[in-house]
């Protein structure tokens, strides 16, 4: 068991000797799985009562974090199995309103763990704060001056955040950039920060704020912008998983993966599409754990398009023995302390879940889930096409609203699926005729 330290007091959390292969956990009640997820992580009453309430998110909480508060606004929180990192079992959970996503998280999952599973790496929890200057008459002068007081500038930004530097982060470098712009040129300081298990913006900013001052002196220029850049490519993670061609249908699955992967590297009209399915898995993660989804879409993006082409996030190809190779990096920011991540109680809830205890670790399965996520839709756009895994829920939809229950569920279903007329005349047509 490793402990969390929460505003909710210490949590444990499950060092993850467990299996999370759970088979036909989609087709359990929702007290069978909270039990089989409480069966390999040690849920409390507390635990179980939050994922009951409706949200998690008391009122008062809500009415101090945000303005002019008049509700609060649940989503459905699911759990994705079958995840195996590093040799390690977790299970996932996601937050979002789409429906297929969290089942295609599962089911690629699945097969990736036929193979050796998912393996992530992750570089240190840098995040980048800008500093604009204006009105530099010597750049050369002003650079000159700034890389000799470098040591300094980085001292007084570590001032401003004693606990950071206490737990090993905090500010590590300066760099310094001219930039030719349309209002003229400008002279950019990038302050690199380590942020450890915090997402670091509103560290980041402080330092970038203190430092003004001195640079106006150091320069003679006039400092304008001083704030974080989402772009965190110095906070990246890796994502790679082999997937046997067996497990996808053949190698002409696989050819057709690598072909459709292509098609979006190359063309940005493709590329937000595809990106956008990766997204599904990140922001649902994200979500379930109170990051700053926004943060993460807009660095995401901008890294998509790092080289002056929007192009794919990730990158599929066939290998020597014709299985299915992929591999999805990108920026993660993302804090397990700071901003809403310790107020919202589902966010530690999702934590424990997932036997998280380290921002790096939370980086690390987010886009592990990106990496399954678009291997999904990859995978049933160039099969069955992606409305087909739609329909089935859809029918499922039906089917319930139309009374079935218990076992007559998964039989409805598959009399709807195989009428080829999903509607809800032919499902109340169907539950009748299968429980008469
Ligand atoms: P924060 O300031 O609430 O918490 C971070 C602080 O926690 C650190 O500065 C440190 O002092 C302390 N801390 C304690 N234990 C730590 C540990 N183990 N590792 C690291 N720090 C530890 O939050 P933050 O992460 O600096 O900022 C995140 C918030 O900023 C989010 O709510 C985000 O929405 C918001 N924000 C984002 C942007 C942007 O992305 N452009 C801009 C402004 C604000």
């Amino acid at each position: 068991m490793l402990t969390l330290h929460t505003k909710q007091g210490e949590i444990e959390v499950d060092s993850g000797d467990f299996s999370s292969r759970i088979s036909g956990f989609y087709r359990k009640s929702r007290e069978e799985r909270i039990s089989d997820i409480a069966e390999r992580v040690d849920l409390t009453p507390e635990d179980i009562s939050i994922l009951g309430s409706g949200g998690g998110l008391d009122i008062e909480v809500a009415d101090r974090m945000i303005e002019n508060v008049i509700g609060t606004m649940a989503y459905p929180f699911g759990v994705a199995v079958n995840f195996r990192l590093n040799g390690r079992d977790r299970l996932v959970p996601m937050a979002i309103e789409e429906p297929s996503v969290v089942a295609a998280a599962s089911n690629m999952a699945r097969l990736m763990r036929e193979g050796d599973g998912i393996k992530t790496s992750s570089t240190e929890g840098v995040m980048i704060g800008q500093i604009q200057v204006l009105d530099v008459e010597d750049f050369e002068k002003a650079m000159a001056a700034l890389g000799a007081a470098k040591d300094d500038l980085i001292e007084l930004a570590n001032q401003q955040d004693p606990v950071l530097v206490r737990f090993g982060g905090g500010a590590r470098d300066i760099q310094l950039r001219e930039l030719e712009t349309e209002a003229g040129k400008m002279l950019v300081i990038h302050l690199l920060v380590d942020c450890l298990d915090a997402m670091g913006a509103n560290a980041v900013n402080t330092m970038c704020e203190v430092l003004a001052p001195e640079v106006e002196e150091l320069t003679g220029g006039r400092v304008l912008l001083r704030i974080i850049s989402n772009l965190a490519d110095r906070r990246l993670v890796r994502a790679e998983a082999v997937v046997k061609k067996e497990s996808l249908g053949g190698e002409n699955v696989v050819d057709d993966i690598v072909s459709a992967w292509a098609f979006a590297d190359a063309d940005p009209y493709r590329a937000a599409t595809h990106n956008k399915g990766i997204m599904n898995g990140v922001v649902a993660v994200a979500l379930a754990t109170s990051q700053d989804h926004r943060a993460i879409e807009a660095g995401a993006h901008a890294y998509a398009a790092r080289y002056g082409h929007y192009g794919s996030l990730s990158r599929w190809s066939k290998n020597g023995d014709g299985d299915l190779v992929g591999v999805l990096e990108m920026p993660m920011a993302v804090g397990i302390v700071g901003g809403a991540t310790r107020t919202h109680p589902m966010a530690g809830l999702a934590l424990k879940i997932m036997g998280v205890s380290k921002a790096r670790d939370l980086a690390e399965v987010i886009v592990a889930v990106g990496l399954a996520q678009n291997l999904g839709a990859l995978r049933a756009l160039v099969q069955e096409g992606i409305q087909h895994g739609h329909m089935r829920l859809h029918a499922r939809n039906l089917v319930v609203m139309a009374g079935a229950e218990g076992d007559l569920v998964d039989r409805a279903v598959e009399a709807l699926v195989e009428s080829g007329e999903i509607r809800f005349d032919k499902a109340q047509e169907i539950v009748k005729r299968l429980k008469g």
